[in-house]
């Protein structure tokens, strides 16, 4: 049963259509709704409320929104870190293909008990996370309390992994894990990109998409170069012509990245209510080409269209912090161009509400506002980073990091107080987690210690990389990159 909690005389940024901000507000919490919230009054200090949290020194803000994620290889964190681009690609392709597989059971579930530990201390109470094998993090996610988005990635030229069997893989899931956990766990459809699918694979996304009309479909989109030469590929003029086609650019559409896209696909996708998840760190971490165009989200967002941010995948640039994403996004923003791209409240906006918006739940999620559910987090700000507390809004994208969550609430449930987590066996995770390292690095030839890693040499790393489906689509690439200067 879910209890009344009311939190007064704390500093609250509820996101509201006003961007308003109490400096001494109280947020009022029943039935695992926001009640109400407004400036505390005298009487909040001995209210009648189940729980009564005394505010003073935290700031309250809606739950984090992580919009695009892959959870299963966490416990690799540190793992990829000083990997060139090549040497990264190589190896975490033959991970996922080893995964795909059905190699390394132990050290996915792993993966997601430590991802939810983490994304819970760190005030990310939603994630949307594309993976191969997601069951684990449906039930690991439900049972912490938490929020998740979860889908199993389809592709047919990255892995070769039978497509029936993906669709099988898929839809089993589905019917599953969507809707479960009190609406907590929804199931999504991914195919994986714009670069390794074919026409004839996006075909039958479409009709799979049409069999479950409630689920979103979760892509990565404009995110190379090549997304629109693989579109050619397949007989489109480029990558949204190409969903176009076979009826996917919809409001159901959540696009990670967008990265390469031009002025008539920032109008298309405003048109189409499709929605966008902007990934700054891993793209600033990995930079595939000195000229990379950077995601055009100033763009995206005055068309109308929902930009959410995404950690991707974390264990590339070693960070579980949904703040930083917010700072990034503004360095890396600003650094391609100039000062001034965003206002801190924009960025909070796209931490919180409009990450929701972009998932379709915005009218249930993603702010303080009577009605919707209660994802609250509280972070202490009475601490010396945040003294004096000027400008709020740039402390929580500039300043704030994970360990200054101290409460995390979903639902009107409380799942971290005071910094301890109490739907989750944290030292238990942590355990299983070391080990679960320990046993990869046994049995394969990563070398990985508190020292630093070392991935498998080039010749085991071919070995390992799925044979099929990327040769199939370099030759498509190659083969279209020729037919593009031909035919000019
Ligand atoms: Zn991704």
């Amino acid at each position: 049963m879910t209890g009344d909690i009311l939190v007064h005389d704390a500093l609250v940024l509820p996101v509201d259509g006003e961007n308003r901000l109490f400096e001494s507000g109280t947020v009022r919490i029943e039935d695992g709704r926001i009640a109400e919230v407004r400036p505390t009054e005298a009487g909040d200090r001995d209210a009648d409320a189940d729980v009564v949290i005394d505010g003073e020194g935290s700031l309250a803000m809606p739950g984090l929104v992580n919009a695009h994620t892959h959870l299963e290889l966490t416990p690799l964190l540190g793992a990829f870190s000083d990997l060139g681009l090549l040497e990264l690609m190589g190896s975490m392709t033959a991970l996922y293909a080893q995964i795909a597989d059905g190699e390394f059971d132990y050290l996915v579930e792993a993966g997601y008990d430590l991802a939810a530990l983490n994304f819970l201390v760190g005030g990310v109470t939603t994630v949307n996370s594309m993976d191969i094998d997601p069951q684990a993090g449906a039930e690991t996610f439900g049972e912490a309390g938490l929020r998740g988005f979860f889908g199993p990635a389809v592709t047919d030229l990255f892995w070769d992994v039978p497509v029936d069997e993906q669709f099988d893989r898929a839809r089993a899931f589905i019917d599953e894990y969507h809707d479960t956990y009190d609406g907590r766990i929804r199931a999504t459809i991914c195919p994986h990109d714009d670069w390794s699918c074919s026409r004839d694979l996006w075909e039958r996304i479409s009709a799979l998409a049409a069999e479950y009309p409630d689920l979103l479909v979760h892509t990565h989109l404009l995110e190379l170069d090549e997304s629109d030469t693989m579109a050619r590929a397949n007989g489109a003029d480029d990558s949204l012509t190409l969903l176009d086609e076979v009826g996917l650019l919809d409001d159901r559409l959540v696009a990670a990245h967008f990265r390469v896209a031009d002025e008539a696909d920032i109008e298309r996708t405003a048109a189409a209510g499709a929605s966008v998840a902007h990934c700054p760190s891993v793209f600033a971490y990995w930079n595939p080409g000195p000229e990379m165009q950077w995601t055009p989200v100033p763009e995206l967002r005055a068309a109308g269209v929902d930009v959410g941010l995404g950690i991707d995948d974390h264990y590339w640039h070693d960070s579980y912090s949904l703040f930083g994403e917010a700072r990034q996004a503004r360095l890396a923003a600003n650094l391609k161009r100039t000062a001034g791209q965003y206002s801190s409240m924009e960025l909070v906006r796209m931490l919180t509400v409009e990450g929701a918006r972009a998932l379709g739940v915005g009218d249930e999620l993603g702010s303080l506002e009577p009605g919707k559910r209660a994802d609250v987090v509280l972070l202490d700000i009475d601490a010396p980073k945040f003294t004096p507390m000027t400008n709020a809004p740039a402390n929580v994208v500039n300043n704030a990091a994970p360990a200054d969550v101290e409460t995390v609430i979903v639902d009107g449930e409380m799942l971290l107080r005071d910094g301890e987590v109490r739907t989750l066996d944290a030292d238990a995770i942590q355990r299983r987690a070391e080990q679960a390292v320990e046993r990869f690095a046994a049995e394969t030839d990563w070398d990985i210690d508190a020292g630093g890693s070392d991935p498998p040499g080039t010749r085991q790393v071919l070995r390992d990389l799925p044979k099929r489906g990327p040769v199939r689509l370099l030759g498509r690439l190659a083969l279209q990159s020729v037919e593009d200067v031909f035919e000019y």
